[in-house]
């Protein structure tokens, strides 16, 4: 075995060969999977990321339904096919295009939710104690510092996690607040405070949260769900104690994270409003709170967050934006839902598989090239950094949303763009 093997630990089986964890994780599939099986079109395939550049047909939306199938039938374990599910970022591309949600969906109330399986297969690999080295190590580390183990000038730590406010006087507390994710408040910390001046900029009230830890969005993406719930119990209870009603992210994946993983962890009982920095804005402009008078001259094009636009839907609001601004020569994309790009940066594909990323990053960063632009404008700062390395080779400059309008409203932003 080598260190980048996965390794098991698991105990006694259940019944059919299988733990008894796992016969329930069977149930919960079985009819997804045999309604993909079934189908067999493979439409997915080919909006795929990871497939788009490997062509590896075990690491399909179609392979990994069809692996529930022989678990099923006693022909594989999840020691046999764990592996394979790193291969995916979470994007959401392959339920759109999949005609079982795109044309029965809707008659027969049904939506292919391979990002689902994907996590919860991850999830029951952990629970059989079958690790990848890679997902291991970085949620030991996150558990350890109470945020991911990001790379940046600040180094990860409790007491570092407001460093990239310094100088704004934003207050601790309130009825509002910020939620700033991992990346943003320790390497890309441009991002956070651009957001925060145009908040300001605009008369919004919002303060900080007293302790802020990872969302847990992470763990639960690479199936280490109880560490996931144990720090949104942390944050939950945070808010509640400091009377907090309403939580502001700028980042897509905590969005996913705030509106779908807390919602089931806590019911009814959950009853935080989040807001959606990229939706406030475009609020705000069209209500004249902000008004951008910089002319920035750039061509641009704008990558199109898979959580943002293929998983909530969310795609007018940013280019309300970029629209607004003066100066800028907008390319939009010809394909968006289910045809736009990914940059590979989620669903922990670049704790595990670096370089996969970076294909998937290069072959976004080839799709910009092509609409001649010389900006990839993006509303993730998850993506940001590994399509800025790709951006490199292509002398295509990647820039924050937030950034760019914060510019365009005459505010000298400050921070780290991580380069
Ligand atoms: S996920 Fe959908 S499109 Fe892909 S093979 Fe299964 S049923 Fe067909
Ligand atoms: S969610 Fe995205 S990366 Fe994962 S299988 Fe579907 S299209 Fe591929």
């Amino acid at each position: 075995m080598t260190d980048t093997e996965p390794t098991t630990s698991a105990g006694a089986a259940g019944g059919n060969g299988h733990e008894p964890v796992t016969m329930e994780f069977l149930a919960d599939w079985r009819n997804a999977a045999y309604n993909c099986f079934s189908s067999g079109h493979k439409f997915c395939r080919e909006v795929c990321p990871v497939m788009q550049v490997t062509r590896n047909e075990s690491w399909t939306p179609t392979a990994f339904h069809a692996n529930v199938v022989a678990m099923e039938q006693g022909e594989l374990t999840v020691e046999d096919v764990a592996e394979d599910y790193v291969n995916c970022t979470q994007c959401g591309a392959c339920e759109l295009r999949c005609p079982n949600t795109l044309f029965t969906g809707d008659f027969y109330r049904f939506r292919t939710r391979t990002v689902d399986l994907v996590k919860q297969m991850r999830a029951l690999a952990v629970d059989n104690g079958v690790h990848q080295p890679g997902y291991r190590r970085w949620n030991e580390l996150t558990d350890e510092r109470t945020h991911e183990p990001v790379l940046g000038d600040v180094p990860v730590s409790q007491d570092r996690v407001r460093d990239w406010a310094e100088g704004l006087d934003i207050p601790i507390g309130g009825e509002t607040i910020l939620f700033v994710d991992c990346e943003a408040a320790f390497y890309r910390t441009s991002v956070p405070r651009a957001v925060a001046q145009l908040l300001q900029r605009a008369g919004y009230e919002f303060g900080l949260m007293r302790e802020q830890w990872c969302c847990g969005g992470p763990a639960a993406e690479m199936g280490y769900r109880d560490q996931s719930r144990r720090f949104a119990e942390h944050n939950l209870a945070d808010w509640r104690a400091s009377g907090v009603k309403r939580v502001l992210v700028l980042d897509p994946h905590d969005y996913i994270t705030f509106t779908e993983d807390y919602p089931a962890y806590f019911g009814d009982d959950y009853d935080i409003e989040i807001v959606l920095v990229v939706e406030l804005l475009a609020q705000f402009l069209a209500e004249g709170r902000l008004t951008p008078t910089v002319p920035i001259e750039r061509t641009i094009t704008y990558h199109d967050p898979c959580r943002l636009n293929k998983r909530k839907g969310i795609w007018q609001e940013p280019r309300q934006i970029l629209r607004a601004i003066p100066g800028l020569t907008f390319h939009d994309v010809d394909r968006v839902t289910q045809w736009s790009y990914c940059s590979g940066g989620g669903g922990g594909l670049p704790v595990e598989k670096p370089e996969l990323t970076a294909r998937i990053s290069a072959s976004r960063l080839d799709k910009a090239a092509e609409l001649d632009v010389d900006t990839l404008v993006s509303a993730c700062p998850w993506s940001e950094r590994p399509l800025s390395e790709a951006g490199e080779a292509r002398a295509i400059d990647v820039v924050d949303i937030h950034e760019l309008l914060a510019e365009s409203v005459g505010i000298e932003v400050g921070g780290s763009t991580g380069r």
